[in-house]
């Protein structure tokens, strides 16, 4: 049995300490530390209440506050606890921190998001991929984005590549959330994060620059020492598709950070899009805010003191973690893959369906975190139990997919596949 450090009180790392409860075999001891301990507590109470074991065994849980940006303070508790991994559900601007913090004790690393700079709405895989040698020389893994998406999208596409595939030409990965909260404008992770990741620029991976250009596409940049991103206005290329036990949605192109590590692995690959769908009630209140200046992430003077106009709107939406009980319908996340094996082309789609009312009954959230929440403790299961254990710094299709996707099924996120998909245009 092993024992796992986990950073972060909110809706994901909720989830994720609910399901490491369900797998004491596997999770006997954890800490959950953050920077707000009642918020700690709070999981651990909720964990108890509900009863969560298996055989007998029960996770033993100890809480501790902890501000993970000092990277003195988390190397210490690293050191005192020695965990077999630390879990960073915190947020993105703790990623490197928490990976200096793991590296100075000498600990393996899991997150669920890539760095992003707190005054820069910008993420990509640069600053974390820098970390690569380190892990390497000191013998640790780390092991980013393991959440959904990224995360399970990326043992998808290489659970593509290993059984259905030569090579695969284009990706499109479709998030749908089918769910409705009740309220005018919520996020359902983060709105900090979330907020920053829509109102970017939209954008796409192309092997070929000149090939497959829209009309709205306004730049190609350079992605790294492989393909090219093509950049769109935000929201500027819609499509419409009927999901599975959802129906039909408009969904929208963004740029995700998945595109950009799986631009690298993928065979052959030659355009790789992500489709995120969005009510029309959640773009015109985004408008809004962005039109009077409540999305800007630099600092402004406010009554003699400087304020941060995204972290007051977060302070005034309801926190995703307490959208559990409202959230009701369905979301459906996958992928779609072209290509080709033994000279023939395939088709292939493979995706999750998963009810939020479900997930609420089960560990007190919604599907947003849930579907989070649950790989991330499978990609932590992964590692412990020796099958995801590759020395450095690696992204989810790195790693052998085929005992991932078995827990996936067992463990609250069963998937579905089709060789006869509806293409996206
Ligand atoms: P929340 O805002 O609900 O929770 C974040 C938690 O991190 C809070 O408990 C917060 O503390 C804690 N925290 C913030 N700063 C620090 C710090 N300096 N030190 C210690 N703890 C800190 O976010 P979510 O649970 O919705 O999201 C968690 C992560 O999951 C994010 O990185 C998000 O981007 C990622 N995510 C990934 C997805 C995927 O599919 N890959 C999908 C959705 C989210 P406090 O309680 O004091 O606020």
């Amino acid at each position: 049995m092993a024992r796992t450090m986990l950073i972060g009180a909110g809706g994901v790392a909720g989830v994720a300490a609910a399901k490491m409860a369900q797998n004491p075999d596997v999770f006997g001891e954890l800490l959950i530390a953050s920077r707000t301990k009642a918020r700690c507590d709070a999981i651990k109470a909720d964990i108890e209440k509900r009863g969560f074991g298996k055989n007998g065994l029960k996770t033993a849980i100890a809480t501790a506050r902890l501000d993970a940006m000092d990277v003195a303070a988390t190397t210490a508790m690293i050191k005192e606890y020695k965990p077999d991994l630390v879990m960073n559900i915190a947020l993105p601007y703790q990623d490197l921190a928490i990976m200096d913090a793991c590296l100075a004790a000498g600990v393996s690393y899991l997150d669920t998001a890539n760095y992003e700079p707190p005054d820069e709405a910008h993420f990509e895989y640069s600053w974390q991929w820098a970390y690569r040698e380190r892990f390497e020389k000191a013998g640790l893994t780390a092991i980013l984005g393991c959440g959904f998406d990224p995360g399970v999208t990326q043992v998808f596409s290489a659970y593509a590549q290993k059984h259905y595939f030569d090579t695969i030409e284009t990706l499109d990965i479709l998030d749908c959330n089918g769910g409705d909260h009740g309220y005018p404008f919520a996020t359902n992770f983060n709105p900090e994060i979330n907020i920053r990741e829509v109102a970017a620029k939209g954008g796409y991976w192309v092997a070929d620059p000149n090939a497959d250009r829209p009309e709205v596409a306004v730049e190609n940049k350079k992605a790294f020492d492989k393909g090219w991103w093509v950049e769109t206005a935000p929201m500027a290329i819609k499509r419409v598709y009927n999901f599975d036990q959802v129906g039909e949605k408009d969904m929208y192109l963004l740029h995700h950070e998945e595109l950009e590590s799986l631009g690298c692995n993928l065979k052959g690959i030659k355009r790789i899009r992500f489709f995120m769908t969005f009510g029309q009630s959640y773009l015109t209140h985004l408008k809004c805010l962005e039109n009077i200046g409540l999305t800007r992430i630099d600092p402004i003077d406010f009554k003699g003191q400087k304020i941060v106009p995204i972290e007051f709107l977060k302070a005034l939406l309801p926190d995703p973690a307490s959208l559990g009980p409202r959230t009701k319908g369905k979301t459906n996340i996958g992928c779609i893959f072209h290509g080709e094996k033994g000279g023939k082309p395939v088709d292939y789609y493979v995706y999750n369906i998963c009810d939020h009312q479900e997930c609420y009954a089960e560990v007190g959230s919604q599907a947003i975190s849930y579907t989070t929440g649950v790989p991330a403790m499978i990609g932590a299961k992964m590692f412990l139990e020796g099958k995801w254990t590759n020395k450095g710094v690696h992204t989810c299709e790195e790693f052998d997919p085929d005992p991932f996707m078995s827990e996936l099924n067992v463990q609250g996120l069963p998937w579905k596949e089709t060789f006869e998909p509806v293409k996206v245009p």
